[in-house]
């Protein structure tokens, strides 16, 4: 999604590199810069604003840190700032103590809450919880049945009463608000431990819909609202943001389509604008396409720091169990992590559905991104029968891999030398991150940053 953002801002630290001292000069220059690849990006002007001007202000009076020459430090500020607009913390779900916790989705049409429904349900379902969908929107054509089936991916009952519209030209039939309340009723009865609430979307903002969202809140009084928005929509998000805001209120915002190579402006306007959390993030159209928002993981996915973490957390979820324990020990342990490792990983990777998406996480991917975005199969073949063309003291302790190594190595995997040079830059980079990790540094070793 920020490809060219990340590529930009990535740049501009590069252009700090080896300066021993920033002047106010360089400082402007870096501004000038960072506010250009936002702009570019669709970021709202009022955001941009606020954002460069944090930066401009602590960058001129750094702090001044032994362990970051003058670059690290404005990348250093960069990320936190970009953490703040983000969000700041983690924003994690409230649930209800007393009945069934209420979530209730509102947006545009289009914008992805249906999707959103079943992914939604899904996590929660994957956590304990025994969600109910209820489809109240009753007016988009087929959204029921949609949500039927996406209900029964996820292996989640839906509450539909009423069949709504499937054509465009039908009139709507039914009434949303009690069916909202019916889904609740339902659910206290089977004692479901959450409910959420499925509803109607226009394809531009108008007076009807926020009043058929905000006569649901009335009548379910959700614990969560949360205000489904698509990345992609552009500079548009902020006028949408804010009239769902005036109109429902909401408690909560989901970003969806990170997946999409638009500019993602949304992305990081909504939370600054509207006050309200990010909380989560849909990535795609399967069940799985989904992700818990941390503001401070996605700031270090932009500056291409990578997010082993989130790559952890769904390696558990779709890896090998023991193998993810395995891993999780090791950095706990702060056991080095050797090329057999490296390669464990990248054949999990495999399992894991979709693999460009998972690339990206890695620090320092986003200097291989055209590879990344080539990637197939056969770079894990290419890969495996690298690694496998190396002694088992090679694959521990990758140091002794001279050159004349490297070119036997090669010879034996039918691979050029530059194939396993370019592969153990990869392999270091993903240990270097691996060790901060270990040690537990807020602000890892920042890959592919300026030294
Ligand atoms: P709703 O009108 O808000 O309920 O939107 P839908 O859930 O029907 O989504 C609209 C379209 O966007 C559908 O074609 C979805 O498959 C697609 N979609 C939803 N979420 C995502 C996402 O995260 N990534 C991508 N690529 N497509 C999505």
């Amino acid at each position: 999604m920020f490809a060219n953002l990340s590529d930009r801002l990535t740049e501009t630290f590069r252009n700090l590199r080896g300066k021993g001292r920033l002047s106010e000069a360089d400082i402007d220059g870096t501004i000038r810069e960072i506010r250009r690849a936002l702009l570019d990006a669709d970021v709202a002007v009022p955001v941009v604003r606020t954002f460069t001007s944090n930066i401009r202000e602590r960058a001129l009076g750094a702090e001044v840190s032994g362990a970051l020459n003058p670059g690290q430090q404005v990348v250093k500020i960069v990320n936190e700032e970009l953490i703040g607009i983000l969000g700041g913390e983690t924003r994690a779900m409230r649930f209800s103590k007393t009945g069934p916790t209420v979530i209730m989705l509102a947006g545009l049409q289009g914008a992805g809450k249906t999707t959103l429904a079943g992914k939604l349900a899904h996590h929660l379902k994957q956590q304990g919880h025994t969600p109910l969908l209820v489809a109240a929107d009753l007016q988009r054509p087929n959204a029921v049945t949609q949500l039927k089936v996406v209900g029964e991916r996820a292996g989640v009952p839906v509450f539909a009463p009423e069949a709504g519209v499937t054509r465009e030209d039908e009139r709507p039939r039914g009434n949303p608000v009690k069916v909202a309340k019916k889904g609740l009723k339902e659910a206290e009865q089977r004692q479901h431990s959450v409910v959420i609430i499925d509803t109607a979307g226009r394809l531009g903002i108008d007076q009807e819909l926020m009043r058929q969202a905000a006569d649901i809140r009335k009548a379910t009084e959700p614990d969560e609202v949360l205000f489904v928005i698509d990345a992609m929509i552009g500079q548009d998000a902020v006028a949408t943001a804010t009239a769902f805001q005036e109109g429902v209120d909401f408690t909560g915002v989901v970003l969806t389509k990170l997946d999409g190579d638009a500019r993602g402006g949304a992305a990081l306007s909504v939370a600054e604008v509207t006050g309200r959390p990010i909380m989560f993030a849909s990535t795609g159209e399967k069940l799985d396409d989904f992700e818990v928002f941390h503001p401070d993981r996605m700031a270090s996915r932009i500056l291409d720091m990578g997010d082993i973490l989130t790559l952890i957390e769904q390696a558990e979820r779709t890896f090998d169990q023991a193998e993810a324990e395995r891993m999780a020990e090791k950095v706990t342990k702060g056991e080095d992590f050797t090329l057999a490792d490296f390669l464990s990983q990248m054949q999990q990777l495999k399992n894991m559905g979709s693999m460009k998406k998972m690339l990206t996480m890695l620090p320092g991917m986003g200097q291989v991104r055209d590879q990344i975005e080539n990637f197939d199969e056969r770079e894990l073949v290419r890969t495996e029968a690298i690694i496998q063309s190396m002694t088992p003291l090679e694959r521990d302790n990758p140091k002794v891999l001279n050159g004349s190594r490297r070119a036997r190595i090669a010879k034996g995997s039918g691979m050029q030398v530059s194939d396993v040079n370019s592969l153990i830059k990869r392999f270091e980079q993903a240990q270097q991150m691996m060790r901060a990790m270990s040690r537990g540094g807020g602000m890892p070793g920042m890959p592919g940053m300026p030294g």
